[in-house]
């Protein structure tokens, strides 16, 4: 525990230094832009994308600005008349790595007239990764103009929590190794890293079997960014492993500890980030519950820097007490590792299920 305290204070340290918002546009690129009015009367806007990258719109009273982390290619045009009762032109301006498209308005807009939002490629289709921007001129003539000063901000997510657990891209982070042991059992001296590991290991492979697809910031006794690193290096190395494989979920997996040795049991932290990281600890947390009978700590919000600092939705699972002697032999034995892991797998399958998709 002793090790989170800690990145629960770095985490508020950090958040001043670097700000929001890291993913890389360095190799995205803009390769066509598209827009038309459908049957609805929604002019659609579209920009293919070489892969999924982070988007964020602004409105103001007089503009819509959209932001896409993507090089814009240079033989696409930059300036479009259109016939629409909200958007006065289309201009796209490269800027640097990033492209901005500046919509200025008739009339002012709501945030409920307008959708970003990103389609993940479809090679049957033949569809790259794209970008894409509704506005609904239709059906809406009637409602009163939003008069409201200020600047209404959205960013588009790039995970995806639809559709069951087959295909998911999973990153899964087992706590500390390397030179950093975490904490370790007060009866055999076995250490929280030498538990994370294989739970991890296990946890991976009952993933993979549910049709997820599964990266490790580690797969072997080592630091992620290495011995020398800062305690921020080596959580960012972790959360950039989720980031650089487009993760849509990030779990990762810790052992408690305390100084009264009578306490036990499982607890689940996540950060609300997005609206889905509670219910990914919830799932997991009644589904760890059901392996033995050990104490419920509960759900509990933090602020930790993993799962802050993710994009996608996750949760970090403190698996029972090395400092409890019965939980330090359960921790320890084989037969429930695979327990323990079985109830993680199951519980994001329950997440995904509950979120309108099968299994
Ligand atoms: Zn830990």
């Amino acid at each position: 525990m002793s090790l989170l305290k800690r990145i629960m204070i770095l985490c508020a340290f950090i958040l001043a230094i670097v700000g929001f918002g890291s993913v890389s546009a360095a190799n995205t690129q803009i390769t066509a832009f598209n827009w038309g009015v459908n049957k609805e009367n929604t002019l659609r806007l579209v920009f293919d994308i070489t892969q999924l990258t982070r988007a964020k719109a602004e409105l103001t009273s007089s503009m819509l600005k959209v932001t896409v982390n993507g090089k814009l290619k240079p033989d696409i045009q930059r300036r479009y008349a259109v016939n629409s009762s909200k958007v006065k032109s289309i201009s796209l301006l490269a800027q640097g790595d990033k492209t901005v498209l500046i919509l200025p308005l008739k009339q002012t807009l709501k945030s409920s007239e307008y959708k970003l939002f990103v389609l993940k490629k479809n090679p049957g289709a033949k569809r790259p990764d794209r970008v894409v921007l509704d506005i609904f001129n239709g059906g809406v003539s009637a409602d009163t103009p939003n008069k409201r000063a200020g600047t209404h901000i959205c960013v588009v997510p790039t995970y995806s929590v639809t559709g069951g657990i087959k295909g998911k891209h999973i990153t899964l982070d087992p706590g500390h190794g390397g030179t950093d042991p975490g904490t370790h059992g007060l009866i055999t001296g076995v250490t929280e890293k030498e538990i994370t590991l294989p739970v991890s290991l296990k946890l991976r492979a009952i993933l993979e079997k549910k049709g997820a697809i599964v990266s490790m910031t580690r797969t072997t006794d080592r630091d992620v960014w290495g011995p020398e690193a800062t305690d921020v290096q080596e959580l960012q190395a972790r959360v950039d492993v989720a980031e650089k494989n487009k993760a849509d979920l990030f779990i990762s997996v810790h052992c408690n500890a305390s100084v009264n040795t009578d306490i036990g049991g499982f607890s689940t932290y996540y950060n609300p980030k997005t609206s889905y990281d509670e219910s990914v600890a919830e799932n997991i947390q009644e589904s760890l519950l059901k392996t033995a009978s050990l104490n419920d700590l509960g759900v509990r919000e933090a602020n930790f820097y993993v799962n802050k600092r993710c994009s996608m939705p996750g949760a970090l699972v403190e698996l029972l007490f090395l400092t409890n002697a019965r939980e330090e032999k359960l921790l320890r034995s084989n037969w429930f590792q695979n327990k323990m892991a079985q109830a993680i797998a199951d519980g994001i399958e329950d997440f995904y299920k509950k979120n309108g998709g099968v299994s």
